[in-house]
């Protein structure tokens, strides 16, 4: 096996279990592991700390899996760590009890590098991320099998993947067949419509679960804003909990659609408005008409996709959140999401003081979330802490903000795409 030895003093995080070694960490590499291969990380001193899998073409060139404590890597090893993602879910969790949308495998929140799976109904939805899961992939599907025998497994690819790993992947059925068209499922007592197959991500945002059932009693007897709404999961929760109405904005036309059917089958399609529209004009369009709203959600999508984008990003995050914070009455809510993992809580923290301060409104904060613990975080990789969710009362009239800044981003600069 390729021995591949950090740079001196680089080893620590290591040692603590962070599984990501960058290029910049490495000192030198003993024998010529082909990409997706398991090497030996060691410190400069030769002690060995772990097994992961080698990439020369991803910036994070070694994924640590195993520390020398935990045993060898391999299919066996792997299997193990499903077996042990599966029970979280079934078992202490007890998820099947309350959902039948949530996250089976979460990377390396569960400690397998690049695997997510979705669990969609009667359907489970894959995505891998990292090369050398490849070799373990039929194994790993065959436990899924046995263990949860699901009607059908898809894969979906992964772009990112494709980029940063160099794994290219086609939309294919490991197992069983494909979902033909979209799927009920029940979350928390309420009935929504996805589709594994085509929708976006693995057809549900499973980690905002918890975030939605405690918050939804905010919005009774509200005029609630549900932006970047997709399916409608926040929203028709909240008319579920008796809010007055509900406007959902997409720019996704089959995301509204599933909003759609879903809120006809609740028998609220009087209480609920669609939109599709790009979020930031449709605010500038609410916001000459000085509409106001007692609860404004925003949970847009991924926007900073790498560590060197996060100051561009934020500028996207601040836009968006200033244009929120005008549309709420005084006294109102916001309640705000990101999902970026290179966004830390004390730069979202900054980027709303910024708001506040810049549109003479004070925010009063009810509520801190995370995600939903089937999507657990791996604690030295604080990125894996992705999800950020707030409740904030706003006090004072947003201003309008003067002229915008000469770098403001133009609203078509905010991705439509997920991943
Ligand atoms: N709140 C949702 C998840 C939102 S995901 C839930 O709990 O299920 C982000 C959504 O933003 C996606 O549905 C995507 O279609 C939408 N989106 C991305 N860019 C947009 C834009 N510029 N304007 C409007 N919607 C956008």
């Amino acid at each position: 096996m390729a021995k591949v030895f950090v740079k001196p003093r680089k080893a620590r995080p290591f040692w603590f279990g962070h599984p990501w070694v960058f290029s910049g960490a490495i000192d030198r590499v003993r024998g010529t592991p082909k990409d997706g291969e398991i090497v030996e990380l060691c410190d400069h001193d030769g002690h060995v700390v772990g097994e992961g899998f080698w990439n020369s073409r991803s910036q994070i060139r070694v994924r640590v899996v195993s520390l020398a404590y935990e045993g060898q890597l391999g299919t066996p090893f792997l299997l193990k760590r499903l077996d042990r993602a599966l029970d979280l879910r079934n078992t202490a969790l007890a998820l099947p009890k309350r959902t039948q949308a949530y996250r089976l495998v979460h990377s390396e929140g569960d400690g397998i590098p690049g695997l997510i799976v979705d669990r969609i109904g009667p359907y489970l939805v894959v995505q891998v991320s990292c090369l050398g899961l490849m070799p373990h992939l039929d194994a790993l599907v065959d436990r899924l099998v046995e263990r949860e025998n699901p009607k059908g497994i898809i894969e979906r690819p992964s772009q990112i993947a494709a980029e940063e790993e160099g794994l290219v992947r086609q939309a294919a059925v490991l197992s069983g067949t494909a979902p033909d068209g979209e799927v009920e499922i029940e979350e928390d007592g309420l009935r929504f419509l996805c589709d594994p197959k085509d929708g976006q991500k693995t057809g549900w945002y499973a980690d905002q679960r918890d975030n939605r059932r405690e918050l939804a009693y905010l919005g009774a007897g509200a005029e609630v804003l549900d932006a970047f709404s997709y399916s409608g999961a926040f929203g028709l929760r909240m008319v579920s909990h008796g809010a007055k109405h509900v406007t959902l904005v997409d720019s996704s036309e089959p995301a509204l659609a599933l909003a759609r059917a879903a809120a006809e089958r609740q028998g609220a399609l009087d209480r609920v408005t669609f939109e599709r529209q790009n979020v930031l004009r449709y605010f500038d369009h609410l916001a000459k008409e000085e509409r106001r709203f007692d609860v404004v959600v925003i949970d847009p999508p991924k926007l900073v996709h790498r560590r060197a984008g996060l100051v561009r990003g934020l500028r996207l995050y601040y836009e968006i959140n200033m244009k929120a914070a005008r549309l709420v009455r005084d006294g109102g809510l916001l309640i705000t999401c990101s999902c970026s993992q290179h966004v830390l809580e004390s730069d979202f923290d900054e980027m709303l003081g910024s708001v506040a301060k810049e549109s003479d409104i004070r925010f009063q904060e009810l509520f801190r979330g995370s995600q939903a613990p089937d999507h657990p975080v791996l604690l030295p990789l604080e990125e894996s802490r992705y999800l950020k969710c707030r409740a904030l009362r706003v006090f004072g009239t947003a201003r309008r903000p003067t002229a915008a800044h000469p770098n403001d981003p133009a609203p078509d600069e905010i991705p439509n795409d997920l991943t």
